[in-house]
C-alpha cells in the first residue's frame, strides 16, 4: 500500500490536566472517522506546573500515535506553537487548543479543503458562547483596530484554531521572532486560504490562562509587530501641534505689538505646556515600544529550550538549527 497522508495534530497544553482524556477520545473518535490518514498526536507541554505532562506519557504509552516535547518552562501559548510546527512530522499540521473550546469534529471538514488544494483551512467563530460581553466587545474591538492599521488583512474573530499545509507550516519555522503574533503571520506568508464556520464552545474544564493583562500585551503585539503607523501617528499629531502653536506665537506677537502685554496668560501657559508634555509623553512610549522590541530581537535568543522530547531528554547546543534534525 502506497503511504497514507500524515496529519499532525498540534496541542498546546499548559496546566489541563482536567480536559486531557476527555480531548483524547474526542480526537480518537475522529481519527477512528478517517482511516485513509495517519495522525500524529503531538502535545507541547508548556511547563505545565499540575499532572498534565505525567497524563500525556500515560497516553503515549497506551497509544503510540501520541507524542510530546516537555518545553523547559512556561513560553506562552505563541511560544508552544512555534516548537510544534519545529517537532511536527505530518504533511499537514492542525492547531487545536486542549480545552475543547476548538471542536475537532471539524476536522474532517479540514482535511476535506485541505485535499481540495488549500493550504490554510482556518476556522472562524460564529459565537463565542461562554465568554462574558466584555470579553466579547474587546475582542471584536481590537480585531477592528488591528484590521484598520496594520497592512495584512488579519481574519476576524480567527483564533489559532486551523489546518497548515507543509508549505505553510514551513513558512511560519523561519519566523523566527521572540515577540511572535501568530495570528498576523498567518496571514502574513499568504497561501491558499480557505475559511469555515463554526461555533465555539465554551471550556470543557479547567480555567481561561487569559487575563486582561496578557490580553493587552497581545494586543500590543499584534499592532507593533505588525504596523508603523502608531509612530507615524505621533509624528503626525506633533506636525499638527507645532503648526498650530507657530500660528498662536504670531497671533501672540502681532497681540502685544498691537495693544501691550498687561501679563496673565497663566491658564493658557499651563494648558499648553500640559498638553504638548502629554503629547511627548505619548510619542516617547510609542518610540519605546518599538525600541523595546528591536532589543528583544537583537538578542536573537532561541525562541525555546526543550527538556525532553518522546522520553529521550534534549540537548538544546543549537536550538534553531537542532530543530530541523531533531525528528531524524
Ligand atoms: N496555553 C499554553 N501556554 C500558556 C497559556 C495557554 O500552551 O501559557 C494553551 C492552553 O493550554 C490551551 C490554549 O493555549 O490549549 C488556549 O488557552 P486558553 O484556553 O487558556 O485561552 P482562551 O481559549 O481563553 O483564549
Ligand atoms: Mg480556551
Amino acid at each position: 500500500m502506497i503511504g497514507k497522508k500524515k496529519v499532525t495534530i498540534l496541542v498546546p497544553a499548559y496546566n489541563e490536566e482536567d480536559v486531557l482524556q476527555q480531548l483524547y477520545s474526542r480526537l480518537i473518535n475522529v481519527f477512528n472517522t478517517l482511516p485513509l490518514y495517519k495522525f500524529e498526536l503531538l502535545f507541547i507541554n508548556d511547563g505545565s506546573t499540575d499532572e498534565t505532562l505525567p497524563k500525556i506519557k500515560l497516553l503515549r504509552e497506551m497509544d503510540n500515535r501520541v507524542s510530546y516535547v516537555n518545553l523547559s518552562r512556561n513560553f506562552g501559548k505563541e511560544t508552544a506553537m512555534i516548537a510544534g510546527l519545529d517537532y511536527a512530522e505530518g504533511d499537514a499540521v492542525i492547531i487545536i487548543d486542549a480545552d475543547l473550546q476548538d471542536p475537532p469534529e471539524l476536522i474532517p471538514e479540514m482535511i476535506h479543503y485541505w485535499e481540495n488544494g488549500y493550504d490554510d483551512v482556518y476556522a472562524k467563530r460564529n459565537s463565542r458562547s461562554g465568554e462574558t460581553w466584555i470579553k466579547k466587545t474587546t475582542a471584536t474591538a481590537f480585531y477592528r483596530l488591528l484590521e484598520k492599521v496594520a497592512r495584512v488583512p488579519i481574519q476576524r474573530d480567527t483564533g489559532d484554531f486551523r489546518l497548515l499545509d507543509r508549505r505553510c507550516v514551513d513558512a511560519l519555522r523561519q519566523l523566527r521572532e521572540t515577540q511572535r503574533y501568530t495570528k498576523g503571520m498567518f496571514s502574513w506568508i499568504g497561501f491558499n486560504k480557505k475559511e469555515i464556520l463554526f461555533d465555539r464552545d465554551p471550556r470543557a474544564a479547567g480555567e481561561t490562562k487569559w487575563n486582561y493583562f496578557k490580553l493587552f500585551d497581545l494586543a500590543i503585539e499584534g499592532i507593533t509587530s505588525f504596523t508603523t503607523t502608531p509612530l507615524r501617528i505621533s509624528a503626525l499629531f506633533g506636525c499638527i501641534v507645532s503648526f498650530c502653536a507657530f500660528i498662536y506665537m504670531i497671533w501672540i506677537i502681532a497681540k502685544t505689538m498691537l495693544f501691550g502685554e498687561p501679563v496673565a496668560g497663566y491658564p493658557s501657559l499651563m494648558t499648553v505646556i500640559l498638553f504638548l508634555g502629554g503629547i511627548q509623553l505619548i510619542s516617547l512610549g510609542i518610540l519605546g515600544e518599538y525600541i523595546g522590541r528591536i532589543f528583544n530581537e537583537t538578542k536573537n535568543r532561541p525562541l525555546y529550550f526543550v527538556d525532553e522530547y518522546n522520553n529521550v531528554k534534549i540537548n538544546n547546543f543549537d536550538t534553531n538549527k537542532l530543530q530541523a534534525v531533531s525528528k531524524e
